[in-house]
Formats: structure tokens, sequence, C-alpha cells
């Protein structure tokens, strides 16, 4: 039975690399059957803003990738907050350190401050761990009687870890393989705080054990920490779940790991909504602001570290969850290329429905508050191949809405010949003799008019096109005229010829 959980700690705005993170987790409970978790890690306090967790809800509904079971829904392993769940870890930290597995200490930052500059005066790295922590003060340097009365005079004291010495661990990764790691390169990491409260470490293993997920889908950042947690479970006598850490998402050059700070600079939002920070009042863009449809946020992000294999680009949350494979994943780092996303998001504009499309529209431009929803829709169905996001209708359609009030020049030199005013005068004839007006109808007549009389198709489309939109773009010339009716057509000729 697969349980996988989504971690965030609530300290700003879900970055995409978060949402990667969430959906990997989501396809992968998915394909298995399997339970998607929310888990809110918020025990560091200094670090929590305010909003991120609604922030961070709202974004995976947005990205149709809700989760299963978290606060407030499905409760099985709840509460589903740390901050709300810190009596619990006490208890196993002291359990540690009954069993000889964890101790007090006691140094102070300036005595730890200290040590670090010691060393590296002398060129070395200062490590916490059995090369120097029987010369610092915690419970394994100190005697029994020492260390009761500084917990009795209540001396502020950190749990560490107790890291073996000279052993190899051998960690596996789903993505990765196997892993070697040398413990004497891995410091004594605190798992409870000063604060009274435990630790990321120590927290995220207890929870992962209670709320018993079977595998673990994190960022690469969390490799380095793989080697506590597995000991953590092994210290504990617990199973340890199976890890894959997904590939960094480098920046569109390649070069370094995309940071919350690329987006504005170089102009594609990092964030999947709009997030105002509450402090700063700073706005930072969102995907869902700047006209992204889900699907192409969740296609693309798939494809960040994974790949099917096959030259398919195209997966809808659906096909996704059926061709996801966890070894699959690449462990290189992932370039992220904001054209794609833009590719992705012209594919699934395509596949839009027009009305809900037209309704989104029409909020948008106050031009269209007065007209007809469904002639909207119709006009949409007419140019949206060209469209990526919804905010380039307008370009695409205004004609539809709108008289034009100017040409652009360089239409207007090339459509415009001698013969045009002859021609347009006779058109409008034309035009005004079609009774039924049906696209076909207009094309057989405008089209018999122009191969009986010998005349030339440019001659006419070009100064007609230019009449309707204002330039020599648009859609088919006899859509447009159906769409704008016969007396708008005729007065749009006349403005031209004017
Ligand atoms: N709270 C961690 C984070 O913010 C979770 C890491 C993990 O999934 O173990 O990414």
């Amino acid at each position: 039975n697969v349980r996988v959980r989504f971690a965030p700690s609530p300290t700003g705005p879900l970055h995409i690399g978060g949402v990667r993170t969430a959906l990997f987790n989501y396809l992968f409970a998915k394909k298995h059957n399997g339970t998607f978790v929310l888990r809110i890690e918020d025990t560091d306090q200094n670090r929590y803003v305010e909003g991120a967790e609604d922030y961070i809800v709202k974004s995976l509904e947005w990205c149709g990738i809700p989760f299963d079971e978290g606060q407030g829904k499905n409760e099985k392993f709840g509460p589903y907050r740390q901050s709300e769940r810190k009596h619990l870890y006490k208890e196993y930290a002291d359990r540690l350190i009954a069993e000889g597995k964890a101790y007090y200490a006691f140094d102070t930052a300036e005595e730890l401050d200290f040590h670090r500059k010691d060393h590296e005066a002398k060129g070395k790295t200062f490590i916490y761990n059995w090369h120097n922590r029987l010369k610092l003060s915690n419970s394994l340097s100190l005697s029994e009687d020492e260390v009761n009365a500084k917990l009795e005079a209540g001396d502020d004291y950190v749990i560490r870890f107790k890291s073996p010495q000279d052993e190899t661990l051998h960690l596996k990764d789903i993505i990765r393989g196997d892993i070697k790691i040398d413990t004497n390169i891995l410091d004594d990491k605190v798992l409870f705080k000063a604060d009274g409260m435990p630790t990321y470490h120590l927290a995220n293993i207890v929870d992962d054990h209670l709320m018993e997920i079977t595998h673990v889908i994190r960022g690469e950042e969390w490799l380095p920490s793989l080697a506590l947690h597995i000991q953590l479970y092994d210290a504990f006598g617990w199973e340890a779940p199976e890890f894959a850490h997904l590939p960094l998402i480098l920046k569109p050059t390649g070069k370094g790991k995309l940071s919350k700070r690329d987006g504005d600079k170089l102009g594609f939002p990092v964030f999947p909504l709009e997030w105002k920070d509450p402090n700063t009042e700073d706005v930072s863009r969102g995907y869902k602001e700047d006209g992204y449809f889900p699907e192409a946020v969740v296609n693309f992000l798939a494809f960040l570290g994974w790949n099917p294999g096959t030259e398919q680009e195209i997966f809808s949350l659906e096909n996704l969850t059926q061709a996801f494979d966890l070894a699959k994943v690449n462990k290189a780092g992932a370039r992220f290329d904001p054209d794609k996303t833009k590719w992705f998001n012209h594919h699934y504009m395509q596949e839009q429905d027009n009305y809900d499309l037209a309704v989104a529209f029409k909020n948008s431009k106050t031009e269209l508050s007065e007209i007809d929803t469904q002639y909207i829709e119709l006009a949409i169905g007419l140019i949206k191949e060209r469209a990526t996001f919804v905010s380039d209708f307008w370009d695409l359609s205004h004609f539809f809405f709108v008289t034009p009030t100017e040409y652009d020049e360089k239409s207007a030199k090339k459509a415009w010949k001698e013969d045009s005013l002859d021609l347009m005068k006779e058109l409008i004839l034309v035009i005004e003799s079609v009774d039924d007006f049906t696209v076909e109808n207009l094309q057989t007549v405008i089209k018999g008019w122009i191969t009986s009389n010998n005349i030339g198709f440019g001659k006419v489309m070009m100064p007609l096109r230019l009449a309707l939109v204002g330039a020599l773009q648009g859609p088919d010339v006899f859509d447009i005229i159906y769409m704008i009716g016969k007396n708008e057509t005729v007065q749009r000729i006349q403005n031209l010829i004017n």
C-alpha cells in the first residue's frame, strides 16, 4: 500500500521546484493506487510565513493535484502540521538518549563559533563528531553529575545524534542507485533544539514512520541528509521507506540552480500563483495570473527530470499517471525552458472550451462588456490556433468587435492598387446581392464574380482584408464577413474607399 507525502515548510510561496516534487509524489501515488499525503513542516518558527500554507494548498488545487490526506481531509494520522505534533517528538529523542544513540550538548553558539574559527585558522574543518566531541561540552565528555547539574540548573541544551566512527553506510536511492558514505565526514546532527522543538531531521523521520510513508520523493537538496535519516531509522529499529531524490531544476542557461529571483530577472513566473509577500508587500507573478493553463504547467513540470523515453510530449495528468516511472527520472539537473512552457500553453489553448475562454476574454476587456458571449465564443474559435494566452486574443480578434479606425501603412501600400477603388465599389454591390448570408454563399458569389471577370484574387482579397481588419492579417476573410454581417462589411469597405 503506497503512501507518499509532500512535506513543504511554509516559509514562503511554493516555487515550481516544490510543485514538481508534489506532482511526482502525486503521480507515483496515483500510479500505484496509493495515498498522497500533505504534511506541513513548520517546526522552524523563525521562518514561518503567514499565508504560505494556504498558498501551498491552493497551488496544488489549481494544478489539479490535490492531496488525499492532510489537515482537514481524511485525517487518519493527524494532525498534519508539525507544530501541532510537537508534544510527540521529545519522547523519541529521549529514547535515543536512553539507548546511548544520542546525547545532550551544552555548547553555546559562541563556543561553537570559536571552535569553527580555530579549526579554520589551522586549515581544517570543524566537525562535531567523535573527532571533537570529547573536547566539547556534552553528556559524552562530562560526568553524569555534571550533566545532571546542568539539566537541573535549566541550562540550554540540544540533543545530538551520535554518529559512528569508521563505518561505511550503504544507501539506496531509486534514481541514483547505491551510494556509499564514510561516517567520518558526518557530524552529530542536532535532533532537538534548545527552544523545545525538534529539528527537521527528527520530526521528518518520526512523522514519516508514524504516517506509514512507504516512499520519500523529494528534491536533491535533501540527499546529504539521507545518511542521517537512514541511521535514524536504524537507531529506532524502524524499517526505512524507499527514497528518490529528484534532480535540481537549472536556470534557462543551464548554469546553476533556478532561483526564486530568476523569474523577475528573465520575465517568467517561477511560482504557480501570484504571491504577495506579507511583510514587504512585494508581488511575484504566478503562472495562473500570467495566463497559463494548469494542464500546461503540469505537463512541462513533468518533463523537468522525467521523460517517457519516447517522442511523445503531450501528456494529460491521466496519461502522466500511467506513464510515470520513478526509475526513469534522471539524475542530471533539468534545464528550465520558459519557451517550452509557452509551447505547451499554446497546445492546451487549443483544447480549452471556447465558451470558457470567451467568458475569460470578456472579463479581461471592457470593450467586450456589451458583446454577446456566444459571438465572442465564435470569434475565438476562428483565431485561437494562433493564440498562446487569452491576453493574445485582442490583437488577433479586435476586428470582430470594433471597426478599424486606421490602416497599417505597409499593408495599405501593398493592398491598394490603381484599380482598387473601382473594384471595391463593385464588390459592395456583389456583397449586397447575397441574400442568404452564409460563409458558403459568400464564397461562391464573391469567388464567382472574381473568376468570371478575370480579376485576380489578390486584387480583391487584399483591399477587402485591409478594409475589414485594418491590416493584412487575420483569419479567413469569408469568416470575418459572415461574423460581422452585411451592413458592417459594406460600411468597412466604404470607410476604406472614402
Ligand atoms: N520540509 C522539507 C522541505 O521543505 C521536506 C523535505 C523532505 O521531503 O524530507 O522541503
